[in-house]
């Protein structure tokens, strides 16, 4: 929600897009004004495709990825989330999730197989996997800023290493700007580093808080998909004429000036402000941002990947949570996830976080 909630311009336009009907399960004009708006700032994205969430943009990303090469495998990062489909649900953080164990019952063995799991930050473990498996691989999908682990930025030549590889071994690389789409740039995370991956897949923001997905890329892989190809893909609720009319009036005010650098100003005096107040109160914390994602990880050490992520002290995590919601203020309720600023939170907002958090610091 990077405008808040109840932005009077998205209540209003949602409120007249209701009366015109709020389904047709067809292509509308409102679909191909979002979709020209998306390709215009997503330097990867020449054709995309709408759908109804963050998961079914992943899932159907893949399922291209591999109907493009031919191939099975799948590469993805321990701590980074992708959604809640089968083979995107592998344990993260264990040596054990390199072979594709399931993560959540339910889950078949035999679907997780192809999931590899290789460490954020790590080309080496990349090189490994793609060694053991060589021509196997269709894709690589990474989220180019971690936020599903606590905010866990790229280490410099992270992505250009992703992309080096995957342009030599021919496998899809993918962004999922799920949570970046947006939010770290207009033209999001491929914008704010200049890497450009071959696909990216889109939630949250360019709906303007409606369900919403997207996947995009090169033109020549996306029109591998239905209709024009034979990869399948379709969903009754895409492209809802609601969730197009809350995500193009977003993305307009997203284009307004200044809008962004007020956005990473307010963020930098939270996140700056709340590390502040916890060397104040002499509780240690390792505190990471990028745009108006941050994290406050309960560590002393550097988080780097998942490994370190999961260091942090998450009892201390868990009663500083409930001693910030006592004093009103409502957090992510995980170490593990990542905070987000909107244009909405005023200064006061966020003098009165940083002296609640100073507060409930000094009690651990
Ligand atoms: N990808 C990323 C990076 C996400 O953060 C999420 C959700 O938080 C998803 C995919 C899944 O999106 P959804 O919850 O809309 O299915």
């Amino acid at each position: 929600m990077i405008l808040g909630h109840c932005h009077p311009r998205i209540v209003a336009s949602l409120q007249r897009a209701t009366e015109n009907g709020s389904s047709f399960g067809a292509p509308t004009e409102l679909e191909i004004t979002l979709a020209e708006m998306v390709v215009a700032a997503v330097p990867s994205i020449e054709m995309v495709r709408m759908v109804s969430s963050g998961t079914e943009a992943t899932m159907s990303a893949i399922r291209l990825a591999r109907g493009y090469t031919g191939r099975d495998k799948i590469i993805k990062f321990s701590g980074c989330y992708h959604g809640h489909a089968d083979s995107l649900l592998v344990k993260a953080g264990s040596g054990a999730a390199t072979f594709g164990v399931p993560d959540s019952p339910g889950v078949p063995k035999d679907f997780a197989q192809h999931t590899l799991t290789a460490t954020f930050n790590d080309l080496e473990s990349v090189k490994e996997l793609i060694t053991d498996h060589s021509g196997d691989v269709a894709c690589i999908i990474v989220e180019p800023i971690a936020g599903n682990m606590g905010t866990v930025p790229p280490r410099a030549g992270f992505l250009e290493g992703l992309r080096e590889i995957c342009t030599n071994e021919g496998i899809i690389l993918i962004f999922d700007e799920v949570m970046t789409g947006f939010r770290v740039a207009y033209g999001g995370a491929q914008e704010r580093y200049g890497i450009t991956p071959d696909m990216t897949t889109l939630g949250k923001i360019i709906g303007g808080g409606l369900p919403v997905g997207a996947f995009g890329g090169k033109r020549e892989i996306m029109q591998q998909l239905s209709p024009s190809g034979g990869v399948y893909q379709a969903g009754t609720l895409s492209g809802n004429p609601l969730a197009m009319t809350a995500g193009i009036e977003t993305l307009k005010l997203l284009q307004e000036d200044g809008f962004y650098s007020r956005l990473e100003e307010k963020s930098r005096a939270l996140a700056e402000g709340i590390a502040d107040a916890a060397r104040r109160a002499g509780y240690p914390i390792y505190s990471t941002r990028v745009g108006s994602m941050f994290c406050a990880f309960f560590t002393n050490g550097e988080v780097h990947d998942w490994t370190s992520a999961a260091k942090c002290d998450t009892k201390s995590f868990a009663t500083f949570f409930r001693s910030m919601l006592e004093e009103g203020i409502y957090l992510a309720p995980s170490q593990f996830e990542t905070a987000f600023v909107s244009i909405a939170h005023s200064s006061e907002d966020i003098e009165k976080t940083i002296a609640a958090a100073f507060s409930c610091f000094k009690k651990l």
